[in-house]
C-alpha cells in the first residue's frame, strides 16, 4: 500500500487525481451531498440524475444500509474486525465510527483504489485508542495483495471472525466468473463465523430507469453493471443468508428512515450471510 499523505498538498507525487474526468467515488460523494468532488464529477452526477431522478435517494439508502449492517454485525453478532473494500470518500458516519460506538476496540481495514479516497483517507484513520483503523490503496480485483498487505495482517486476526464488506463496489466488476472468484478468494482465509455483507445495482429493482442510468454512467467512463436478484444471491453461495436475505437495501432490517423510502427510488440490493 501507499502511505497515507498528511494533507492533499503533500500527497504522493505519483498520484494523478484526474479531476478532469468523473470518478465513481466522487460522483457517489456528490450524490450523497459531499464536498469532495470536482466539476466533471458533478456534471456526470447531474446527467445521471436527469435520466434517473431516484439516484440521490438510492445512494443515501445504500449508505444507510452500510451503517445498519455494520451496526448489526457489531451489536448483534459480536463482530469486532472488519475488512471494508470499496470504502468511498469519508462520509459521516464511517464504518469504524459505527462499530466503535458499539465497542471501541473494533478494528477496521479500509480498501479503495481511487487516488482521491487515498488523499482523504486521514479522515478514516480517526480510530479510538482501543481500536484501530487502517487504509490500503488497492484494487478489489487483486484479493491476494489485499490479504497479504501488512495493514491487514497487523490489524486483523484472521483466526477470528471478520466482517467482509463489499458495499456498492461489485457493480464495477463486469466479468461474472472473475467477480465470483474475487469474493471466494476474499472469503477463503476468513474464519468460520465470518460474515459477507454486500450491495450492488439490481436490474429487477423498482426504478424504471436503471438501464438508462447505467448507460449514462458507462458513457462517462464509469463502467458499471446491474445484476438480477438471483445473480446477487449467487455471491452468497456456500454461505448462510441472514434474514431477510437479498432485498432492496432499504428493506434490509429497516429503521424508521428506511421505512419511509419508496421502492421506486432504490436500485441497490443487498444482503448479509455467515460463513459456517
Ligand atoms: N462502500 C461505500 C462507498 C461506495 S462508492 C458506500 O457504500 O457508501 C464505490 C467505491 O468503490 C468508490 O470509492 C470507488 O473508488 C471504489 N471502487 C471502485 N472500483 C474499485 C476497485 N476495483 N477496487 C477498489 N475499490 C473500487
Amino acid at each position: 500500500g501507499v502511505a497515507v499523505p498528511d494533507s492533499p498538498d503533500d500527497g504522493p507525487s505519483s498520484v494523478d487525481l484526474r479531476t478532469d474526468v468523473a470518478h465513481s467515488a466522487r460522483v457517489y460523494d456528490y450524490l450523497l451531498g459531499g464536498k469532495d468532488n470536482y466539476k466533471a464529477d458533478r456534471k456526470a452526477a447531474e446527467d445521471v440524475v436527469k435520466v434517473a431522478p431516484y439516484m440521490r435517494t438510492s445512494v443515501r439508502a445504500n449508505r444507510n444500509f452500510m451503517v445498519r449492517v455494520a451496526r448489526y454485525l457489531a451489536a448483534e453478532r459480536g463482530i469486532r474486525q472488519f475488512l471494508d473494500i470499496g470504502t468511498g470518500l469519508p462520509t459521516s458516519p464511517n464504518l469504524h465510527e459505527v462499530v466503535q460506538k458499539v465497542d471501541p476496540s473494533c478494528r477496521v481495514v479500509y480498501v479503495d483504489n481511487d487516488p482521491i479516497v487515498l488523499v482523504h483517507a486521514r479522515a478514516l484513520l480517526t480510530s479510538t485508542p482501543e481500536g484501530r483503523s487502517r487504509y490500503i490503496d488497492a484494487d478489489v480485483s487483486d484479493p491476494e495483495s489485499i490479504l497479504a498487505a501488512p495493514e491487514v495482517r497487523e490489524t486483523l486476526d484472521l483466526s477470528r471472525p471478520v466482517g467482509l464488506c463489499l458495499i456498492a463496489v461489485l457493480h464495477f466488476l463486469h466479468d461474472e466468473a472473475k467477480a465470483h472468484g474475487i469474493v471466494e478468494s476474499l472469503l477463503e482465509p476468513l474464519a468460520s463465523g465470518s460474515f459477507l455483507a454486500l450491495s450492488t445495482i439490481a436490474i429487477d429493482s423498482a426504478p424504471k430507469q436503471v438501464g438508462t442510468a447505467i448507460k449514462e454512467y458507462n458513457a462517462r467512463g464509469i463502467h458499471s453493471k446491474a445484476r438480477t436478484k438471483a445473480d446477487i444471491e449467487g455471491f452468497f453461495k456456500g454461505l448462510e443468508l441472514i434474514e431477510p436475505g437479498v432485498t432492496p437495501v432499504h428493506h434490509w432490517r429497516p429503521d424508521d428512515e428506511a421505512r419511509k423510502i419508496d421502492d421506486s427510488q432504490v436500485s441497490m440490493y443487498g444482503g448479509l450471510a455467515i460463513k459456517r
